[in-house]
């Protein structure tokens, strides 16, 4: 049968440092509030092992359109099936939560849609639009599905001018067929290349990758290269952990060294913005890192 790797022990003390809420009631505050108004995050749904960290740190990831996704990724904690009817109110109450929890910084992520005809991007721009009417508007980071790859539907998430759009590619090019079945790496590399393209002055655009799927380090080092070259300007990488012992097994755990001879070699290459790290998400710290390619 198959043998399940072992977490390694300073990876399981890391994990447990990160679940720890070192500010009790600002967790409880953020817990609230998401209960209060609604709001799924990503956090939950894809059981990341930050949530402590974050909420203690006042922030969170939104998921919009509903907590049900079209796909099943092998690597993905979020329930997939047929989704709800849309929620209507969804970007008015987002709106409302964000200017109790006093964001300054606002990562806001969606399941994939493939039932709705704009992949939901008419959403994401109400969204975009209803944050910066805020009296101290946030920053605003979208992390969006692949859209069916529609230009149309990109654009109308772009000229809504987010401070970032993001969509992660999460692996090699290789593994796509294993982990992500209903995508395709070229789709999500030309979304990438068009948001370069088409983004606004102001709008940086921005992905992600795990290792621990299985990919060789050749790979990993064309994989950065390829994205430095269609015009994506921040990355983050970090450690796939699998959700439960149903998704896909982890291959091999990466050392922080690694990790950083990583993030050197995307600096290299020309991202300004550069986030890995085991526990490294896309929305880990997406704030600081923002604010980094704004002084850099
Ligand atoms: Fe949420 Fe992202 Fe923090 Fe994880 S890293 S808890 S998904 S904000
Ligand atoms: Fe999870 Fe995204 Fe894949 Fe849906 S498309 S299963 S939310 S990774």
């Amino acid at each position: 049968g198959e043998t399940i790797l072992p977490v390694p022990q300073w990876l399981i003390n890391e994990i447990r440092l990160a679940k720890q809420k070192k500010d009790p009631m600002m967790h409880h505050f953020v817990n609230g509030n998401l209960a209060k108004y609604g709001l799924n995050t990503v956090c939950q749904g894809a059981r990341c092992p930050n949530r402590g960290s974050c909420y203690s740190r006042g922030t969170a990831t939104f998921m919009i359109l509903g907590d049900v996704c079209t796909r099943n990724c092998a690597f993905c904690a979020v329930d997939h099936g047929k989704p709800g009817e849309l929620d209507q109110e969804e970007p008015v109450r987002l709106k409302e939560a964000v200017e109790v929890l006093g964001l300054k910084h606002v990562v806001v992520t969606s399941v994939t849609r493939d039932d709705l005809s704009d992949g939901g991007a008419e959403v994401f721009a109400k969204v975009i639009e209803a944050l910066h009417s805020l009296p101290s508007p946030p920053t605003i980071e979208v992390l969006t599905p692949d859209l069916g790859g529609a230009l149309s539907s990109l654009e109308t998430v772009l000229e809504a001018n987010p401070e970032v759009f993001s969509h992660n590619i999460e692996t090699i090019p290789r593994l796509y067929p294993a982990i992500r079945h209903r995508a395709s790496y070229r789709r999500s590399l030309d979304l990438l290349a068009e948001a370069a393209q088409r983004a606004r002055a102001g709008t940086q655009v921005k992905t992600g990758f795990m290792l621990g799927l299985g990919e060789e380090k050749r790979e990993v080092a064309d994989l950065i290269q390829e994205l430095s070259n269609v015009g994506v300007t921040m990355l983050t990488v970090g450690q796939y952990l699998a959700p439960s012992l149903q998704h896909y097994p982890v291959m091999r755990y990466v050392t922080v060294e690694e990790f950083e001879e990583w993030a050197a070699l995307a600096r290299k290459s020309g991202f300004k913005s550069v986030n890995a790290g085991p526990l490294v998400r896309s929305s880990y710290r997406a704030g600081d890192c923002y604010q980094e390619v704004m002084d850099s």
